[in-house]
């Protein structure tokens, strides 16, 4: 079966790919390992060129990718366009920064002389969501391919024109063949590439399924993994938070790609004393949002990535009400073509309703009001998932010290969660391990090899 683009915005089919047989992919792995045995031996100054090529062209045809993030998954194309300069962000600081992450560390208070000298290890595989179509497969491949390491990256199927415009530009920017590899696979080719002996690492955003299934590959062939899944993040709203300032960014942390974001807002903790208030304001600003064509620069709510996603989501809002909670706003599709779903804000979500500690991946917005602080903390952290989380009060002290009792792998203090590259990104608990960005990012995949001189 092809792999194919689907306008989210039309349901209408663009372009189809031919996957690779089983057989191709494996002579796939064998050329991306004997690609590697040389990229390894490369210098930093050498790796650095390519990589700020890629950047500069990247740069120059930002609306021709842009695009194509729009076509394939529906997003808006201001945020097309954003994220393909986050791509050049986040490469340049790989690019710049790899040699210095990467240098020999001495070792102090030890006997002898002795230092940690960082290796590259081999092929890596990224299995990639859509969500983010240039900018997860930036945050893999960069620090990697910065590394010394070679990278394979099955994205997923409802991106192909994406996957195929970023493995086409690692060739145009002079990267040796094969050191980046896209592979038009289905999903079941993954474990035989984790399983296989020249695969050194396997790097997954997306569902926790899809990453226990993975992780679960990963750990019977004694792999290195990392997991980026999904994320169901509070934002605490205090009585002394600056409430117009904290509306506008409950809107902006919620509503980024159509709330299809790992790190979106999704559970609004609001204390009492300052919950109408709000409330208030959070419908009228969710209200105002213009459903619309994603490549019309007017539209503020596009549609999802797919008609399955807008059904899914649909019909997790739907349980909820059947469980008691209320509608406040929206929970319904417009009448339009497309994976269109309205701006929603649901509240009485209580513990014992099924989406309480579901990800609700699109424009939907779960608000609880609670006593106090405390309170907030204790729901806050009452979530299978620990991605991110922010918190909203014009005492920065006393945001502090929520954020530090906070069960997550990010919190952000008056601005919701947010992804850039001199910051580590990922998370705890049902929402997976291993950090990405920031020099932590390059240290997952290398060997940091002790050296003792005796
Ligand atoms: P998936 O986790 O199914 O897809 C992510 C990637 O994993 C795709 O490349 C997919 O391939 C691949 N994949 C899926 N199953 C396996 C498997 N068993 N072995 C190896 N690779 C696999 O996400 P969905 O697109 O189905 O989205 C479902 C939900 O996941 C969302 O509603 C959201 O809650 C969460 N999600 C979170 C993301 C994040 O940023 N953390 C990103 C995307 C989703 P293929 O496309 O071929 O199926």
């Amino acid at each position: 079966m092809s792999i194919t683009s689907i306008n989210p915005a039309t349901n209408e089919e663009l372009k189809a790919f031919t996957p690779l047989s089983k057989d191709a992919t494996l002579e796939a792995v064998a050329r991306s390992d004997e690609a590697y045995q040389s990229w390894r031996k490369t210098s930093f100054a050498e790796r650095k060129k390519v990589i700020l090529t890629f950047v500069e062209k990247l740069r120059e045809r930002t609306d021709e990718f842009a695009r194509l993030i729009t076509l394939d998954m529906g997003k808006r194309i201001s945020e097309s366009r954003r994220e393909i300069e986050f791509c050049a962000e986040i490469a340049e600081f790989y690019a710049n920064g790899a040699e210095t992450f990467l240098a020999d560390q001495p070792m102090e208070n030890v006997d002898a002389d002795a230092y940690i000298h960082y290796e590259p290890i081999g092929v890596l595989m990224g299995v990639m969501p859509w969500n983010f179509p240039f900018y997860q497969v930036t945050r893999f491949a960069m620090p990697n391919i910065m590394a010394g390491n070679a990278v394979m990256v099955k994205h997923a199927s409802n991106v192909p024109q994406c996957a195929d415009a970023i493995s086409r530009l690692f060739t145009e920017c002079g990267l040796p063949d094969d050191v980046y590899t896209n592979l038009f696979i289905p999903s079941e080719f993954v474990e035989s590439i984790i399983a296989d002996s020249r695969v050194q690492g396997v790097s997954l955003t997306g569902s926790e399924k899809a990453g226990a299934a993975v992780a679960a590959a990963a750990g019977e062939n004694l792999k290195r993994s990392v997991l980026e899944l999904g994320g169901n993040d509070p934002f605490i709203v205090l009585e002394d938070a600056d409430l117009k300032e904290t509306v506008e960014l409950a809107v902006k942390g919620r509503m980024v790609n159509a709330g299809q974001s790992c790190v979106a807002a999704k559970r609004f903790i609001v204390v009492e004393p300052v919950a109408n208030e709000f409330l208030d304001g959070f419908k009228e600003a969710m209200s105002a949002l213009q459903i619309g064509d994603p490549m019309d620069e007017d539209t503020t709510l596009s549609p999802l990535s797919t008609e399955d996603a807008a059904v899914k989501l649909q019909e997790q809002v739907q349980s909820s009400v059947d469980a008691g909670a209320t509608v406040l706003l929206g929970g319904d599709r417009p009448d339009r073509e497309g994976a269109y779903f309205n701006a929603t804000i649901l509240t009485g979500v209580t513990p014992d309703m099924p989406t309480f500690d579901q990800e609700l991946f699109g424009p939907v917005a779960t608000v609880y009001v609670v006593k106090d602080e405390a309170a907030a903390i204790e729901l806050a952290n009452r979530s299978s998932y620990g991605l991110g989380g922010s918190v909203y009060t014009k005492d920065t002290e006393r945001g502090q010290r929520v954020a530090e009792q906070i069960e997550t792998g990010m919190v952000f203090v008056n601005q919701p969660t947010n992804s850039q590259a001199e910051l580590p990104f990922g998370g705890i608990k049902n929402s997976g391990y291993g950090r990405e960005l920031s020099h932590l990012g390059i240290l997952e995949f290398v060997n940091k090899k002790l050296i003792h001189l005796g």
